[in-house]
């Protein structure tokens, strides 16, 4: 292709699942000349995800990595894109979680004890409007300041939002099409600064970024209708149930999502019959009331070796970056290292060292 016919971009995405969307709504507010390339794959999981920012996990009820700052600066970012979408993203939920054993219940008052905790745990759990549905437990706590963010919804919303704007094209990127030059990155019809590639779980096939630690596991849910259960909380009993909303563009009364499974090891993307019993007898554990089972789904989460994002660009090909590794916690990482990697590719900052994936590489200072 001749150089006149190429047309010049400043950046050209790689994938509109959460990080892309994310990486191009903060290029496209400093007025950067963007396409984002995205072809609806097998495995992704920004369609699927609960979006549940949660501000203590695990067994130990440990809080989150920077939550304060993440939770903020994404509560603000989501309202951004309420607006400019007209829909509902950010709801507000607290997290009614069971505690199954003396060891869980005695770990929830000793962390409730220190003051960096206060602000999350309630005196006591409110089981109103719940306890009919859900099976006893052998305590109860619940934690304020969660959301659940309807990242589906903001995915497939945004998708079409790029698409009037033309600039969204819904193909395959062929890595063998990169052609470096000048400084630049010719790509097909394209001539941009950079590449910033956002492809989830699938950057493992990626030539150019394939020595990044990612462990990929896969995970599985339900979406279920629990007729006459209309409880606005997020429960953590055996599985999550998460009410959501409005499940791909409509609204469905009693719905919700029930999750999920998380698995190293696994033959493909596709929902299994195995994982799917697994959900199943969890649900038997959790719920006390008939439900109806609506999907089966399954994504591959872009999970990483320190459970910290990868922002940065190549170490030898300046003009690719990449942003990625979400892993779990996409909803509260994304805008936060979104914005942080928008702003160290315009040269406005620096990359936190933890993200940054020079931490990969030897003799990076
Ligand atoms: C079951 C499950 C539950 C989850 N629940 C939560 C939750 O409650 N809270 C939370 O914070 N996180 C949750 N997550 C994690 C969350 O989904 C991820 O952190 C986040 O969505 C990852 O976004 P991404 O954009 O990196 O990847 P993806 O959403 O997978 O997007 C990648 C996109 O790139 C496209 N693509 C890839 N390669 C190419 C190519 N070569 N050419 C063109 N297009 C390409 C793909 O088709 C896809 O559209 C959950 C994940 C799973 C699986």
């Amino acid at each position: 292709m001749e150089q006149n016919d190429l047309e010049e971009l400043d950046f050209l995405i790689v994938g509109q699942g959460l990080a892309g969307t994310m990486m191009a709504h903060f290029l496209l507010q400093e007025n950067k000349r963007i396409k984002i390339l995205d072809l609806p794959m097998r495995g992704r999981t920004s369609t699927i995800a609960a979006g549940v920012i949660n501000p203590v996990t695990g067994r130990r009820i440990a809080k989150s990595w920077h939550f304060e700052v993440l939770y903020a600066f994404a509560k603000k970012t989501y309202q951004e894109l309420e607006n400019i979408l007209g829909i509902t993203l950010w709801n507000d939920r607290n997290i009614l979680r069971a505690l199954h054993n003396t060891f869980e219940e005695n770990e929830w008052y000793r962390r409730g004890a220190f003051p960096e905790y206060e602000a999350y745990f309630e005196d006591s759990a409110d089981l109103e409007n719940i306890s009919s549905k859900i099976k006893p437990a052998h305590a109860w706590g619940e934690m304020r300041h969660c959301a659940q963010v309807a990242l589906p919804e903001l995915v497939r919303s945004y998708r079409r939002w790029l698409q009037r704007q033309g600039l969204l094209l819904e193909e395959k990127f062929d890595y063998q099409a990169i052609v470096f030059q000048d400084g630049r990155v010719q790509y097909k019809q394209f001539s941009a600064l950079k590449i910033i590639f956002c492809e989830g779980a699938r950057a493992i096939a990626n030539p150019y970024f394939n020595f990044l630690p990612f462990v990929p596991t896969k995970g599985e849910l339900l979406i279920l209708k629990i007729p006459g259960a209309d409880f606005e909380k997020i429960v953590k009993h055996h599985l999550f149930i998460v009410p959501v909303e409005q499940w791909n563009g409509a609204t469905i009364p009693h719905l919700f999502w029930a999750g999920s499974t998380s698995r190293f090891e696994y033959a493909d993307e596709l929902p299994s019959e195995e994982q799917k019993r697994n959900l199943l007898d969890k649900l038997e554990k959790t719920l006390s009331v008939p439900f109806e089972v609506f999907e089966h789904l399954a994504g591959i989460r872009p999970t990483v070796f320190d459970k910290r994002p990868f922002s940065g660009v190549h170490p030898s090909h300046g003009q690719l970056a990449i942003f990625n590794g979400l892993g779990t916690k996409g909803a509260s990482l994304a805008p936060f290292f979104a914005k942080q990697m928008a702003d160290f590719l315009l040269g406005n900052g620096e990359l936190d060292k933890e993200v940054d994936i020079k931490r990969f590489l030897k003799n990076d200072g």
